[in-house]
């Protein structure tokens, strides 16, 4: 399990090495790497880590589901826009591991998408042989 502890509302964190260091620990060198977030307002993706294109996502995301659009949610809750948010996210994803280590493309980084921060988080991986 991988704790993070958020800082603000909206945050794209880098874990690709806490990811790494976690399948290496494990000593598996052929499988599967599952990262699976435990919460309904955050997100997982494989993307470029670039500061621009980060806060390009962050903004696009705001477009997409702004907060207080009128959501029923918000009448009990006043997040339904990072629930929304997290849902056109996804909340996994699922990585080949070969040779002790994940199979990432130059510029891909496993990104955490905190979108109703700030929080303490828990992200569970699943390290799988096979
Ligand atoms: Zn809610």
């Amino acid at each position: 399990m991988l704790e993070i502890k958020t800082e603000k509302p909206v945050q794209v964190i880098d874990i690709t090495h806490q990811v790494n260091d976690a399948v290496k620990e494990s000593g598996v060198e052929e499988g599967l790497c599952l990262v699976y977030t435990l919460h309904t307002t955050t997100g997982i993706v494989i993307n470029e880590a670039e500061s621009g294109l980060v806060q390009d996502l962050l903004r696009r995301m705001a477009s997409l589901a702004p907060p207080g659009d009128g959501y029923l949610h918000d009448r009990i809750d006043d997040n339904a826009h990072a629930h929304l948010q997290a849902v056109l996210l996804g909340n996994s994803q699922t990585i080949p591991i070969e040779e002790g280590c994940l199979v990432m493309g130059t510029w891909q980084r496993v990104l955490f998408l905190e979108l109703d921060g700030p929080r303490r988080r828990n992200v569970l991986l699943k390290i799988l042989p096979g």
